[in-house]
């Protein structure tokens, strides 16, 4: 079971890779097949094997042998990792709606962070249908009542739209704003605010090692729609994990 979602979550990946290409480059993201970047030479079911054509190849393309990017073999095993992960939270009832419904956010938020990482922009036509998404499965399912995503959206989206105001755009960027309402309404308003702190938390350390190995200056801007996401996915897998144990620790 677990390899059969292992392998789906790899071939999730590489359509997600897909999607991130054709958003940029304006292409349908169903449409047309696949290409090579350099060449342009129609790539074959053997080019397109997750991670194991990236192996085999060496990393290159087999037609025009450019380089190609580690982002394909690496977002195909982090959106395979993910799933296991979701998978084992549900003890592999994949029949459950919500292993789907939280898988597909969990594939907003790799989009969303691997654009911002390559592009510095996070995409309104990414954010507001998954926004629109999240309301509506918040009000039919029950689940999570309606009131915690509003409550969480406007939480985390007026946050970041005070220091967008207040710095004139300079801390933050208007993407992240609406992000931030996205970011909300998936998470409600408890689990959203422990994800800010641990989006805050993991931008500050991959700062300082970005710092440390000279990658960066101190005045050079950081992606900040990466560590939300990351943060994001974390806080879907095991947010009410984090909760409990924090409940516990503070005796709250
Ligand atoms: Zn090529």
């Amino acid at each position: 079971m677990f390899f059969a979602v292992f392998i789906f979550g790899l071939i999730i990946g590489s359509f997600l890779n897909a999607a991130i290409f054709r958003l940029h480059s304006g292409e349908g993201i169903v449409s047309g097949r696949s290409k090579c970047v350099h060449c342009g030479h129609v790539l074959e079911a053997r080019d397109l094997v997750p991670v194991l054509s990236f192996i085999f190849l060496r990393g290159r393309c087999r037609y025009c042998k450019a380089r190609i990017s580690w982002q394909y073999p690496i977002v195909e095993l982090i959106t395979s990792i993910a799933f296991i992960l979701l998978a084992s939270n549900y003890e592999l009832r994949i029949t459950n709606y919500e292993f789907w419904i939280q898988a597909f956010f969990i594939c907003t938020f790799i989009i969303i962070a691997v654009y911002d990482y390559k592009h510095y922009l996070i995409l309104d036509k990414v954010v507001f249908p998954s926004l629109g998404f999240a309301f509506v499965f918040a009000a039919v399912s029950g689940q999570q009542p309606i009131v915690n995503s509003l409550l969480g959206a406007l939480a985390i989206a007026g946050f970041f739209g005070l220091q967008y105001l207040l710095s004139k755009g300079r801390w933050i960027g208007l993407g992240d704003v609406k992000f931030g309402l996205l970011f909300g309404a998936v998470l409600g308003l408890k689990l959203s605010v422990a994800g800010l702190f641990l989006a805050y938390f993991i931008g500050a350390l991959a700062g300082m090692a970005l710092l440390a190995l000279n990658r960066k200056k101190l005045s050079d801007k950081l992606p900040f729609g990466v560590f939300l996401s990351t943060a994001a996915i974390v806080v879907l897998l095991y947010g009410e994990k984090i909760l409990a144990w924090y409940e516990n620790l503070t005796g709250l």
